[in-house]
């Protein structure tokens, strides 16, 4: 899967894609991601990208023209329908269902903004789609683009271990993901869940089938009207609000 990230600050990237799980997935040639410097588009011998806003205000805006050429070039390379998508608060919410929808395309095109945002005619000239990874504002998209690719990158085969990995996690199946834990058994006190001893599969994924539930019903129990839910999810639930209600918790 390739992503084309325009930005006017490239090696803001650097971490985030040469550390880790990203690191490893461009090594095998899963995921490239290619940088381009929205200034190498500027027509200006002082490759400004930005100016002033029409009707006054503070701050400055991002011109199109760098934008719109930029996005026009990495285009003619590619066959097919390549989402053109805008790093903006006003978008759409970002989330899991997105990064797996995102995850079936071969070539993305993220545009980061900064400073005010982007000259308005981004939007209706090349962009295809607008999201925002939550409800407040960054100085610029970079970090935004980090987190889709990232999230994204997750749901390409062969890029994490397990290959049900993406599918296993918070948010896969509409529940968040049960606890977890890893050696040693009794740590300051605190011990393992007995049952993820016991070697016993159907009893553990039954206790981590419950308590994901749990979880779900006390952190995000709007979640639950979503999830796909079998009779005997539902009748775990029934039983654990029962037992709430009795404790006089809601
Ligand atoms: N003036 C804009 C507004 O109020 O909607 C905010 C501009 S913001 C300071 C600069 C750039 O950061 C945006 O163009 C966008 O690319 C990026 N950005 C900021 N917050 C974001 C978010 N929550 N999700 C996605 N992109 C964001």
């Amino acid at each position: 899967m390739i992503f084309d990230v325009l930005t006017i600050f490239p090696e803001m990237f650097c971490g985030p894609l040469e550390n880790s799980i990203i690191k490893k997935a461009r090594e095998k040639g899963l995921l490239r991601v290619n940088l381009i410097d929205i200034r190498d588009y500027s027509r200006d011998k002082h490759r400004s990208v930005d100016d002033t806003p029409y009707g006054g205000g503070g701050g400055m805006v991002m011109n199109p023209q760098p934008i719109v050429e930029a996005v026009e070039k990495r285009l003619q390379l590619y066959e097919g329908d390549v989402p053109v998508i805008l790093m903006c608060p006003q978008g759409r919410r970002f989330n899991q269902d997105v990064a797996r929808e995102l995850a079936q395309h071969k070539q993305i095109i993220l545009i980061c903004g900064h400073y005010e945002g982007i000259d308005e005619r981004v939007r209706e000239i090349v962009a295809t789609d607008e999201i925002s990874i939550g409800d407040y504002v960054l100085t610029g998209g970079e970090l935004p683009a980090m987190v889709i690719i990232d999230a994204v990158a997750r749901f390409i085969p062969g890029v994490l271990g397990d290959p049900e990995g993406a599918e296993k996690d918070s948010y896969a199946q509409g529940l968040l993901e049960h606890p977890q834990y890893t050696r040693p058994r009794n740590y300051r006190g605190k011990e393992v869940p007995e049952v993820l001893l016991s070697g016993h599969h159907e009893n553990i994924s039954t206790w981590r089938r419950r308590e994901a539930l749990l979880r779900t019903l006390v952190r995000r129990d709007e979640m639950l009207s979503d999830a796909d839910l079998t009779t005997e999810d539902r009748r775990f639930l029934k039983c654990l609000k029962d037992r709430l209600s009795e404790l006089g918790v809601d």
